[in-house]
């Protein structure tokens, strides 16, 4: 096995996407500025193997054999040795512009550059570097260990190499790969979110109280989760953000994000991983 992973990030998706990539048999770097994220996501790892060993579908060898091979580090310039670094920072523009441009210099010359983000343009971030040809969106689902999908994003300039490597390697950690184009919110997202602020609003106007919207959507729609607890899971500020680029992106004023996201993002209650958002969560 010839690749090396570098994941940018050990929040809730960049855990998930190492834990998939060392469980496999790749060895993986989980990079993070925050020294304990790093320390919260190995513990979140070895929690969700735990888990999986409980329920028979990994072995304790296998479990202690992938754990061995993910290390981490707080400095950017340990994607050095990658083959394939997957970004997986916080849904922001800038942010993501400023890694990627940091990524161009520090990571080996064929190295791919994939993008794990929900909604920002591939090709704006590919236009950064001096190797667009070579960066790519590789967008998981949440929980990364559970979920079968990978969208794979092709900017205006991704070559077909870097595309087919891309599609082999999520096939390789056992997910299933569809590809899909550079347009905002790809498809996931471009159909995800406007049911999710719909139900903000349903929630906002007292249509419904949470527990009724959600319950209409499970057992109506029979969809595992309601949308707002859904929305909770995925963090409210990154459902925000999202909106926030469907809106700009395709300027329909249809896809203008609720006022009372707003409100709940202005308020720090960003959901499961804040202890609150439309439901209360014990820490
Ligand atoms: P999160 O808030 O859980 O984690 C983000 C992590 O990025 C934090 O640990 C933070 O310290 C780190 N970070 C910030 N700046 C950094 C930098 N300069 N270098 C390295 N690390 C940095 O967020 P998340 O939910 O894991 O989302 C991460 C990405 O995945 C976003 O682009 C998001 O849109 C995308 N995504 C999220 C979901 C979801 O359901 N939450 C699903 C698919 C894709």
């Amino acid at each position: 096995m010839t690749d090396t992973i570098a994941v940018i990030g050990a929040g809730q998706m960049g855990n998930g996407i190492a834990h998939v990539f060392a469980q496999a048999g790749y060895p993986v770097t989980m990079i993070d500025v925050s020294a304990d994220a790093l320390a919260k996501g190995r513990g979140t790892i070895e929690k969700n193997m735990d888990r999986q060993v409980k329920k028979g579908t990994l072995d304790a060898a296998a479990k202690d054999a992938a754990l061995a091979r993910l290390t981490e580090a707080t400095d950017l310039a340990a994607v050095a040795g990658a083959t394939l670094v997957i970004e997986a920072a916080t849904e922001n523009a800038d942010l993501k512009a400023r890694i990627f441009r940091d990524l161009d210099r520090l990571a080996a010359p064929g190295a791919i550059l994939a993008t794990n983000t929900s909604s920002i343009s591939i090709t704006t971030i590919a236009a950064v570097t001096k190797r667009p040809e070579h960066v790519i969106g590789m967008h998981f689902m949440n929980p990364v260990p559970v979920m079968q999908l990978v969208e794979v994003i092709r900017g205006l300039a991704t070559s077909d190499a870097t595309t087919t490597r891309v599609l082999e390697l999520s096939r390789a950690v056992g997910k299933t790969p569809v590809e899909v184009s550079d347009y905002p919110g790809f498809v996931a997202n471009r159909i995800l979110m406007p049911m999710i602020n719909e139900a903000i609003q349903c929630l906002m106007e007292g249509v419904g109280s949470a527990e009724a919207i959600d319950t209409v959507m499970k057992l109506g729609m029979n969809h595992p989760m309601g949308p707002l607890a859904l929305a909770d899971l995925i963090g409210l500020d990154t459902c925000l953000s999202i909106l926030e680029v469907l809106h700009t992106g395709l300027g329909d004023p249809k896809y203008r994000p609720s006022p009372l996201l707003r409100k709940y993002v202005a308020a720090g209650w960003l959901g499961r991983k804040s202890g609150r958002g439309f439901y209360a969560y014990g820490s």
